[in-house]
C-alpha cells in the first residue's frame, strides 16, 4: 500500500545540519500493523509526518497504491489526509471549548460527502464515549480525550490509522485502554502506523521497524504480537462529487457557526475591532442623512421661490444714490409687463412687483411689515394659495381697489390668530379690507417669509407709494428648456421700447441661483461622507489587525485543521467568514447608532435629516466589502501556513 525509498530531510539549525532522515525505505501492505520505535530525537516523528502527508521530504519516493505522491498539489494532499488517513497525536490536538461530538466531526466539514454527524456519534459509541458526547473537550481526562482524537481519525472511514506516540501523555491504565482500541480498529482491517519509543506499547504492533539517527537499523515481525483474526481490508470511498447543494448550504452553515463561536471565545476583542466598523458605518449613515437633508432644505426653500422664474431689473448703473448718466434713469412699468405678456413666447404669468414697508393697525395694535404690491399671476408663480380667503381679481387691479392678503405672522399679531377675513386693517392710516391670508412659507435664518402682507400692485402704487414705476417684473416660463430664449428676447423687447442698449435692464435667472446652492450642498454632504469613508477604511484596518492576531495565535489549529484535510480555500473561508461577521455585527450596531445620531440631530441640534434605503444598502455593502478586503490578508497567511509547521507553533 505505502512504498517509499531513500527518504531523505535535513532541518538547518543554524551552522548544524540535523539529518532526521538518511535514506529511509520501507514498505507496509494493507492491513498491516507496524510500529516504529527508536529513542527520541531518532526521527520517528519526521517519518511519521512524511508518510502521513503532513510534510514533504527532501529527497526519495513515495507512493500510495502505485501513485506517486510527491507530485500531489496541496488540495490533493488534503483530501488524502482527509480520506486515506487517520491521525492520532501525543497531545490530541483537540479544539477547546468545542463539544466531543463536534471534534469527531470536524474531518466530516472538510470530506464535503454529505456524512452527516451520526457518523461521529456511532464513532464516539464505538471508542467507548457514548455519554460525553456533548461535553466540551477541556472537561475530559487525557484517555477520554484520546479516545476522541481516535473517534475522530476514524471518522471519514480511512484505510490508514498514523498514531504518534498515543500513549505518551496518558497513565498506564489509560494507556491500556488506548492500545486495545487501536488493536480492535487493526483487527476491523484497518492499516496502522505507530511511532512510540515504548517497547511494551510497540508490542501490541505485528511488525517493529526500529530507527536510529534517520536510518532504519532493523525491520522484523513481532515476535511477542497477540493473535489477531483477520477481517476483510477496508477500501477507500470514492471521493463525492461536490456542487452547489443544500449540503454546501449546511456546511456554510456550519462554518459561520465555528467562526461565531471563536469570536465569541475573545468578546472584549470581537466588540472592540466591531466597534471600529461601527462607528465608520455610523459616520456614513449619520453624514448621508444629515447631508440629505441639507439638500431637501434647499430644494423645498427653492420651490417656495417657485420654478422656471426669471426676474427682471433695472441695472444698477450707479452706486451711493447719485443719479445715473444723461438723467436717462429706465425704470419699468406696468406697460412693459403687459407687452412681455403679450409678445414674448413661452410666458405662462407676469407680475409686476412694488415692495416697502408700512405700519399696519388694528384698533391700537401696530406692527410694522413688509408690503408687495403684485399682479394676480403672483397666486400661482409663487404658490401663494391663500390659505383663508381668496386672491386679488383683475377687477380689484384695475380699480386699484383698497384690499389685502395677510401673511401669517402679521394676523397673530394683530388679530390674535383669528381669521381675520372681511376685517378692516389700517395701513398708513388708509383702510383696508383683509381678503385672504397668506400660506405658511416659514423662515430662513433670519428671514421671517410670514411676515408679509399684499396689496394689488396698482393700489401699492399709486395710493400708498406714490409712483407710477415697477421695481421689477416676474416672469414665469413654461419649462426650463425656453428660459434662455426668452431670457433673450424679453431684453430685445425693453431695448427696443426703452430706445436704449440692451444692458440697461438685467434678468436674473432663479433657477440658476438654485443650482448654485444645490451644488453647494452637494459638495459638503459629499466631503462629510468622504470624512466618514475614511472612518468605515480606519474600521477595516482594525479588522485586519484583529484576524493576524487571530491567525497568530490560533496556528496550531490551522495545522490541526490541515492535517485532517482542511484545503487552503476551507482555511480561508474560515478566517473570511470571521472577518465577515465581524463587520456585519459592526455594520448592524452601525446602522442603529448612525440612525440614533441623525434623530439626536433632527430634535435637538434641529436639522432636517433624510434617511434613505440606499445608504441603509450601502452601508451594509460598505462593511461587507470592508470584511473581505481586510480580511483577505490574513486569511491567505493562514491558509498558506505548512500544516506541521503550524502543528508544532507554540
Ligand atoms: P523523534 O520523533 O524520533 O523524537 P523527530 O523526528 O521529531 O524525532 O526529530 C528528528 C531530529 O530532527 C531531531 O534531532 C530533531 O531535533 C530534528 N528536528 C525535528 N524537527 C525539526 C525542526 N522543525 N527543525 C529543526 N530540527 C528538527
Ligand atoms: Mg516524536
Amino acid at each position: 500500500m505505502i512504498k517509499v525509498e531513500n527518504l531523505r530531510k535535513t532541518y538547518q539549525m543554524g551552522e548544524v545540519e540535523v539529518r532526521a532522515l538518511d535514506g529511509v525505505s520501507l514498505s507496509v501492505e494493507r492491513g498491516e500493523y507496524v510500529a516504529i520505535i527508536g529513542a527520541s530525537g531518532s526521527g520517528k516523528s519526521t517519518l511519521m509526518h512524511i508518510l502521513g502527508l503532513l510534510d514533504v521530504p527532501d529527497s526519495g519516493t513515495f507512493e500510495i497504491d502505485g501513485t506517486d505522491v510527491t507530485k500531489f498539489s496541496e488540495n490533493q494532499l488534503a483530501a488524502f489526509r482527509n480520506r486515506v488517513m487517520g491521525f492520532v497525536f501525543q497531545q490530541f490536538n483537540l479544539l477547546k471549548r468545542t463539544s466531543a461530538l463536534e471534534n469527531v466531526g470536524l474531518p466530516l466539514i472538510y470530506a464535503r460527502n454529505g456524512k452527516k454527524t451520526d457518523i461521529a456519534d456511532k464513532m464516539l459509541d464505538l471508542v467507548g464515549l457514548a455519554n460525553r458526547k456533548s461535553h466540551h473537550t477541556n472537561e475530559l481526562s487525557g484517555g477520554q480525550q484520546q479516545r476522541v482524537a481516535i473517534a475522530r481519525a476514524l471518522v471519514n472511514s480511512p484505510s490508514l490509522i498514523f498514531a504518534d506516540e498515543p500513549t505518551g501523555n496518558l497513565d498506564s491504565k489509560s494507556a491500556k485502554e488506548i492500545m486495545e482500541v487501536m488493536s480492535e480498529l487493526h483487527a476491523s482491517g484497518l492499516t496502522i502506523i505507530l511511532v512510540t519509543h515504548d517497547a511494551d506499547v510497540a508490542n501490541h504492533a505485528q511488525r517493529i521497524i526500529e530507527i536510529r539517527d534517520g536510518k532504519i537499523l532493523s525491520d522484523a515481525p513481532n515476535p511477542h504480537a497477540p493473535e489477531v483474526p483477520q477481517v476483510e481490508t477496508r477500501e477507500v470511498e470514492e471521493e463525492g462529487k461536490g456542487g452547489f447543494s443544500l449540503r454546501t448550504i449546511r456546511e456554510g452553515l456550519v462554518l459561520v457557526k465555528q467562526s461565531i463561536r471563536s469570536l465569541a471565545a475573545n468578546k472584549v476583542r470581537t466588540a472592540l475591532s466591531a466597534l471600529g466598523i461601527m462607528i465608520g458605518v455610523a459616520a456614513v449613515i449619520a453624514t448621508v442623512a444629515v447631508g440629505n437633508g441639507a439638500k431637501a432644505a434647499v430644494e423645498d426653500q427653492m420651490s417656495r421661490l417657485g420654478s422656471n422664474l426669471l426676474m427682471l431689473m433695472p441695472q444698477r448703473r450707479s452706486r451711493g444714490g447719485v443719479a445715473q448718466a444723461q438723467g436717462t434713469v429706465s425704470r419699468l412699468s406696468r406697460d412693459d409687463a403687459q407687452a412681455i405678456r403679450e409678445e414674448v413666447g413661452h410666458v405662462v404669468g407676469v407680475s409686476s412687483t412694488v415692495d416697502g414697508n408700512v405700519q399696519l393697525k388694528v384698533g391700537n395694535l401696530n406692527w410694522s411689515c413688509r408690503v408687495t404690491g403684485v399682479d394676480p399671476d403672483y397666486e400661482f408663480m409663487r404658490s401663494y394659495e391663500p390659505q383663508l380667503g381668496r386672491f386679488f381679481t383683475d377687477e380689484e387691479i384695475n380699480s386699484k381697489a383698497m384690499v389685502c392678503l395677510l401673511g401669517v405672522t402679521p394676523v397673530r399679531e394683530l388679530f390674535g390668530g383669528e381669521n381675520p377675513v372681511g376685517k378692516k386693517v389700517k395701513m398708513n392710516r388708509r383702510t383696508y379690507t383683509v381678503i385672504g391670508v397668506l400660506p405658511e412659507k416659514g423662515s430662513s435664518g433670519f428671514q421671517d417669509y410670514d411676515d408679509a402682507a399684499f396689496v394689488p400692485v396698482t393700489t401699492a402704487m399709486r395710493r400708498m407709494f406714490g409712483r407710477d414705476y415697477v421695481e421689477r417684473i416676474e416672469i414665469q416660463i413654461d419649462a426650463p428648456e425656453n428660459m434662455d430664449r426668452a431670457q433673450m428676447d424679453i431684453l430685445a423687447l425693453l431695448a427696443q421700447r426703452h430706445r436704449t442698449a440692451s444692458g440697461s435692464f438685467e434678468i436674473r435667472n432663479l433657477a440658476e441661483i438654485q443650482d448654485a446652492v444645490s451644488s453647494t450642498s452637494r459638495v459638503m454632504s459629499l466631503l462629510l461622507s468622504s470624512i466618514a469613508s475614511i472612518a468605515l477604511v480606519v474600521g477595516g484596518i482594525g479588522i485586519m489587525n484583529i484576524m493576524l492576531v487571530s491567525v497568530t495565535e490560533r496556528t496550531r489549529e490551522i495545522g490541526l485543521r490541515k492535517a485532517l484535510g482542511a484545503r487552503g480555500g476551507d482555511i480561508m473561508s474560515q478566517f473570511l467568514i470571521e472577518a465577515l461577521v465581524i463587520s456585519f455585527f459592526g455594520g448592524c450596531l452601525g446602522i442603529a447608532l448612525g440612525t440614533a445620531v441623525g434623530y439626536a440631530a433632527e430634535r435637538f441640534a434641529n436639522m432636517t435629516v433624510v434617511f434613505t434605503q440606499d445608504s441603509i444598502y450601502m452601508a451594509f455593502g460598505f462593511s461587507a466589502i470592508i470584511g473581505i478586503l481586510f480580511g483577505i490578508w490574513p486569511a491567505r497567511k493562514a491558509a498558506r501556513l505548512n500544516p506541521i509547521e503550524a502543528l508544532r507553533y507554540e
